[in-house]
């Protein structure tokens, strides 16, 4: 079955999924969904007898489907290769009664890799297949890690340019030197005087600037994105819940069919948006678990109806969630209106304008899958304590968000369903509010000397990703205002 990509803000023709990935945006600003989720071809306990790479093909292939056989196992076979520091790619470990899916064992520690590892491969794939010969730049805005993982994944990449704009103040330390040692003549990383709304904001809007658009071309450059509003983003994400979930049925932990947990810790919506859709496909899903940190516009919503994003942006310790506007939740916006454009179309223009809007009651039936909640920073971390004290396993500060709402959601509910909880970052990249949580007194210690004090208390290697970052020269220091951004691409491009 051919499997088309329509945007959720008109009812412009669909698009095929090389297309969709290439462009990244649709030219009315809406985001590409496919017209139709496939379903699962295989059993379950098929899955189970195959390796990460192999579940890689079987679950893609029915998204991906203008992709031959031999162009998707290539792209595949370049991603999840020895950049990932565990054969299993993506494995799981059983801590306290839940099992913490590790997304984080590719090149740069964050689950993001697991998506960025195969996104160049597929982008250039689908230049080939369009026979795109203008040079392609990768315009992304991060809240930390994406930024990081698209550069790896783009840096040399013949034919593509990388720019990344993250706020200057709104993440890591760890995260921000990952990012300004980048090597790789084809990146620019640039820190913006804003949070990471205004970058993304930012980068929506030179997307859809049709003049600009237009000069790009006649100088032969054309935009695409590395963020998940990328179809070609969220498509890898649905693997490894499938391949969770096999992994359960393989050790005996379930029985094929049994109902299980997701629980994600959540930021922009595209991680749990990917679990939502591996549920459609039909893998057995009891309830999606959406965790927020302070910044708990989606706890509200999911408690509420109304997405309201007119409140104070919290900067917190788990900075990959420090976000507002959770741009792929439109695409659970527009199925839960029915895949109505319009009603979608109007939504957006209240969020774009009013900064919030509100669903109908009809609409709230459709998020009966979900529940939502949050952790306070105080909660977070002594969530990172407890399971340490508990069982020795240290866990980063978005997982640990993800893992206090576990802990509310089960007290709640009583419900006892085997629960996987997505690991989304090493602990290594937030060492110093991870250790801070351990014990105050590590507050005092440098970054690098945290690094080995936390090799040594979680008996973990310290992460190759950190060792690079230790002596490596800074090769980006530019920073720009919010409004400068499209100035600083042009520059960038010589224009
Ligand atoms: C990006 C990120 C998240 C949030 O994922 P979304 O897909 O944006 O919801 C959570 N944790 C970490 C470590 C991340 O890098």
């Amino acid at each position: 079955m051919e499997v088309l990509y329509r945007s959720t803000r008109s009812d412009a023709a669909p698009v095929k999924a090389s297309e969709a990935i290439l462009k990244g945006l649709a030219d009315d600003g809406g985001l590409y969904v496919p017209t139709a989720i496939p379903a699962l071809d295989k059993t379950l306990s098929d899955y189970s007898r195959m390796d990460y790479k192999e579940t890689a093909y079987e679950v893609m292939k029915l998204f991906l489907t203008d992709y031959t056989e031999q162009e998707l196992k290539d792209c595949i076979e370049r991603a999840y290769d020895s950049k990932f520091d565990t054969e299993e790619i993506a494995p799981l470990h059983e801590a306290d009664g839940a099992f913490y899916l590790e997304l984080f064992h590719g090149a740069t520690i964050a689950f993001k890799d697991m998506a960025l590892s195969i996104l160049p491969h597929l982008m250039i794939t689908a230049a080939r297949k369009n026979h795109e010969d203008r040079e392609i730049v990768i315009l992304t805005a991060t809240s930390g890690d994406t930024g990081k993982a698209a550069l790896a994944g783009f840096a040399g990449v013949e034919g593509t340019r990388i720019m990344v704009f993250y706020p200057k103040d709104g993440v890591s330390s760890i995260q921000e030197r990952q990012m300004i040692t980048q090597t790789g003549d084809n990146t620019r990383v640039i820190g913006i005087r804003g949070n990471f709304d205004d970058a993304q904001t930012g980068v929506k809007k030179i997307f859809t600037d049709e003049a600009l658009r237009r000069e790009m071309s006649e100088r032969g450059y054309r935009f695409s994105s590395a963020n998940s509003i990328n179809i070609g983003r969220l498509v890898p994400q649905i693997v490894y819940y499938v391949y969770a979930y096999s992994r359960l049925v393989k050790a005996g932990r379930i029985q094929e069919g049994e109902k299980i947990n997701f629980v994600v810790p959540t930021g922009n919506f595209g991680n749990i948006l990917a679990a939502y859709y591996a549920m459609r496909m039909g893998l057995p899903v009891n309830r999606l678990i959406c965790a927020s940190n302070s910044n708990k516009v989606l706890y509200d919503f999911f408690t509420t109806g109304e997405y309201n994003r007119n409140r104070e942006f919290i900067l917190t310790c788990s900075p990959s969630m420090d976000i507002l506007i959770s741009s792929n939740l439109e695409r659970l916006i527009y199925r839960i209106a029915g895949n109505d454009p319009e009603k979608n179309a109007e939504l957006m223009a209240a969020l774009g304008g009013q900064g919030k809007y509100e669903i109908t009651d009809e609409m709230k039936k459709g998020l009966d899958d979900f529940y939502g909640n949050y952790a306070s920073e105080a909660e977070t971390a002594a969530e990172i304590e407890r399971l340490y004290e508990s069982c020795g396993y240290v866990i980063d500060t978005h997982t640990a968000v993800a893992s206090a709402v576990y802990q509310k959601y089960g007290k709640e509910t009583g419900d006892t369903a085997k629960t996987v909880i997505a690991s989304t970052a090493s602990p290594f990249k937030f060492t110093r509010s991870v250790m801070n949580a351990i014990d105050a007194k590590y507050d005092a210690m440098g970054d690098f000397e945290l690094v080995d004090e936390l090799s040594r208390l979680a008996n973990v290697k310290v992460p190759n990703a950190i060792e690079e970052i230790r002596t490596a020269p800074v090769l980006h220091d530019k920073q720009c205002d919010v409004d400068k951004m499209q100035d600083t691409v042009k520059e960038f491009l010589g224009m």
